[in-house]
């Protein structure tokens, strides 16, 4: 299955990559987690990334479509992969596309996680991540267990929160409508237990929970 997820940040995406990613045993292809990786590693694009990322900005096209095409190469994702956080853009949704035209593999889904804007905010600000296992945790609703080295992300802070929720809607202003016409895109309410809301991503693309 070759999917696309998209939603705003805090929607969720992240965490039901990584249940369909063992569900589906193929690879999530997330940008932003590929991003990190490179900026911790202090590779030249991950500093290239760094201030883009922690001013909540969209690193350049050019950055994003070649780390994607690169792993869209790789083995693992011969047959499938659940991509996570792009295509951000219309211009990377043509680049993907183009790439997989070459490739003769199409999109089967593109879908989207709709949660309503009052409660990412909320999501995202009590978000952290445990820096050793990449698990997700949110201090009320999913609390880390007492040994957790959790981190707080750079631009999951309040003041990043806003602009990173402003530049979701100018994107999926155009983002949506592109897959629409193309017959791929399906809406998911996102709101609910992760449990919940992967019984109805399962539902959407036609799966048993
Ligand atoms: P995410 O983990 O998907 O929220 O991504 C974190 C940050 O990485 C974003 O705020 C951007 O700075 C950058 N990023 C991730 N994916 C993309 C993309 N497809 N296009 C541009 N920037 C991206």
């Amino acid at each position: 299955m070759r999917l696309v997820l998209v939603g705003a940040p805090g929607s969720g995406k992240g965490t039901q990559a990584d249940v369909l990613e063992a569900r589906l045993k193929t690879p999530k292809v997330s940008t932003g987690d590929m991003l990190r990786a490179a900026l911790k590693a202090g590779t030249k694009l991950g500093l290239e990334a760094k201030s883009y990322m922690d001013a909540g900005k969209l690193v350049p096209d050019s950055v994003v479509i070649g780390l994607v095409e690169e792993r869209l190469g790789e083995p693992d994702a011969k047959n499938g992969f659940i991509l996570d956080g792009f295509p951000r853009t219309t211009a990377q949704a043509d680049a993907l596309g183009a790439l997989l035209d070459r490739l003769g593999k199409p999109l089967d889904r593109v879908v989207e996680l709709a949660v309503p804007s009052e409660l990412i905010v909320e999501r995202i600000i009590h978000r952290r991540t445990d820096k050793r296992t990449g698990q997700i945790y949110h201090l009320k609703y999913s609390p880390p267990p007492p040994n957790a080295e959790l981190e707080h992300r750079a631009d999951d802070r309040e003041e990043t929160v806003n602009k990173r929720l402003a530049d979701y809607e100018a994107m999926t202003t155009a983002l949506l409508p592109y897959y629409q016409k193309l017959g791929l895109l399906v809406r998911v309410d996102g709101v609910g237990k992760p449990a919940e809301v992967t019984a109805r991503v399962l539902g959407a693309l036609g799966l048993s929970a």
